[in-house]
């Protein structure tokens, strides 16, 4: 009978019904899909994430029954950086960790580095948690055998700034540079890698299990990891990964605080003609003819303008680089070409991204059916 129960108790708990006991990790294997992150020759970055995301996961599945993983992604598949934050929002995660792979011009940067943001007043006494989580990281990078720490920084960051767990972004090695290349793309090193950061995890959760970050621990590691230990040669600052993350939180900012401004205007407008009992002045339509399907139900939606060109041009025109279903909308004198259209923001931005590797100048565009509206008030009257 009491083998009986063990059993019973050991199915019980490897079943559904302890899910509720069980915490959520949410591991997310940075960009996917069309989106293949950094690139070099034939190695993509969206692969050596998956591949070292799949196994940190293995590894905790195993070792740890009281942590269910959840990953943002399994496959070769996009998600937009709001999707992934989505996954761990809804699933009450405690913990989300992010795994990307660094370029740079520079290839002779290489080595690992973690992010982690604190300005996020939400994350409050969970931000000591992500700190911990990060110098964890790189602390555990050194000791498995990689060679050079960039050390932990706090940035802005969309998948930490946007998730309402401790979160970190790891960057396990630089795709640009030779011997850091082959390691990532190598499965001893992507192994390697996950055994590394899931030593960390471990340390981190036996850390915070009383819910608090041990302040000392945290205060040592600093003093170690924090700032860089820097063996590369060459001193000068390179533009990595998370400098153009950075770059783009900052830019979703200017958007928001455009779209709060453009909110204040309109209500002030609308004040001003109830007052006078006026009516507004319509519009001047900048495009005459309809965009898109969406065109006739006066939708808001994005697009991405190519060019802007003195004629129409054919399909099949080189001078549009294989692009095709590009649309000429008149402007004046001269004609618009448009490209695409969603009514998702997040989506034309990530697609704005792969046409720019084609059309650097690109950029994007806001309808409300066949009118020309700016971004800003496109984004001011969606519903978010
Ligand atoms: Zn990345």
């Amino acid at each position: 009978m009491k083998r009986f129960l063990f059993i019973l108790v050991s199915l019980l708990c490897t079943c559904d019904l302890c899910a509720a006991k069980k915490v959520v990790w949410v591991i997310d294997a940075g960009h996917g899909g069309y989106d293949v992150g950094c690139e070099f020759g034939y190695a993509y970055e969206k692969h050596i994430c998956l591949a070292v995301a799949k196994e940190v996961g293995r590894l905790v599945s195993k070792n740890m029954s009281d942590v269910r993983v959840v990953y943002t992604r399994e496959k070769d598949a996009f998600l937009t950086l709001q999707q992934r934050c989505n996954v761990a929002n809804a699933r009450g995660a405690a913990l989300f960790l992010s795994i990307h792979v660094n370029s740079a011009p520079n290839p002779f940067a290489r080595g690992t580095e973690s992010f982690f943001a604190t300005n996020v007043p939400m994350k409050g006494t969970q931000a000591g948690k992500s700190e911990l989580l990060a110098l964890l990281l790189q602390k555990q990078y050194l000791k498995n055998g990689r060679e050079v720490s960039r050390g932990v920084k706090q940035r802005e960051l969309y998948v930490c700034e946007n998730t309402n767990m401790p979160s970190v972004l790891t960057e396990v090695g630089f795709i640009t540079h030779s011997g850091d290349r082959n390691y990532i793309t190598s499965k001893a090193g992507q192994n390697e890698l996950a055994q590394a950061i899931y030593e960390a995890l471990s340390e981190w959760k036996q850390l915070t299990k009383d819910g608090k970050v041990p302040q000392r621990t945290l205060r040592n590691l600093r003093y170690t990891h924090h700032d860089p230990i820097t063996m590369v040669t060459t001193p000068q600052r390179e533009t990595t990964e998370a400098d153009a993350r950075a770059k783009e939180a900052a830019e979703a900012k200017v958007v928001a605080e455009a779209q709060a401004e453009e909110k204040a205007k309109a209500q002030a407008q609308a004040q001003k003609q109830a007052q006078q009992g006026a009516t507004a002045e319509p519009a001047t339509p900048v495009v005459t003819e309809p965009a898109t399907p969406t065109a006739a139900e006066g939708k808001i939606y994005f697009a991405i303008q190519l060019m802007n060109t003195a004629k129409k041009l054919e399909a099949g025109d080189y001078r549009l680089k294989g692009f095709k279903d590009v649309r000429f909308i008149p402007a004046g004198e001269r004609f618009k070409g448009i490209y695409s259209y969603s009514e998702s923001y997040l989506d034309i931005k990530n697609e704005l991204v792969q046409v720019r590797e084609t059309f650097p100048e690109a950029f994007i565009v806001a309808f409300r059916g066949d009118q020309q509206i700016t971004t800003a008030e496109a984004l001011a009257n969606l519903k978010l």
